[in-house]
């Protein structure tokens, strides 16, 4: 496993983007929205890992829930894995609270399901597995 990604929640992906660019010295590589999810992510490369930018695109987006309660921040940890599913029976057998057991296309090529942040401190964890 390695940290694929940061997840930051945001208001305006259009501030962000630019404090981002201003702050890495570089230019996102990819804007994507998962209409499903109700979100718009604007994508960064740093070494081997990434940061994601996430903007609700509605009121009861998830993203919209986390801004209102906890404000702009770090919302999720997401770890790369091999076997996605191998890892959900894995997680699941260790008393982990899988929030969807069906993984699901998340941006950026990925399938994705997250764990919930009450078993994990409080951290939201995505699990993701490359789309081949
Ligand atoms: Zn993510």
């Amino acid at each position: 496993m390695k940290i694929e990604h940061l997840g930051i929640a945001v208001k305006s992906l259009a501030d962000s983007d630019d404090l981002f660019a201003r702050l890495l010295g570089q230019s996102n590589y990819k804007q994507e929205s998962v209409e499903r999810e109700g979100v718009t992510t604007s994508f960064y490369e740093l070494g081997e890992s990434k940061i994601e930018l996430l903007e609700a695109t509605n009121p009861e987006s998830p993203i919209a829930k986390f801004l209102e309660k906890k404000g702009e921040g770090i919302h999720h940890i997401a770890f790369d894995v091999n076997d996605i599913n191998e890892e959900i029976i894995r997680l699941k057998n260790e008393g982990f609270v899988v929030l969807n057991e069906i993984p699901k296309k998340g941006a950026d090529n990925k399938l994705v399901v997250f764990l919930h942040p009450k078993g994990t401190n409080g951290v939201l964890i995505e699990l993701c597995q490359e789309i081949k």
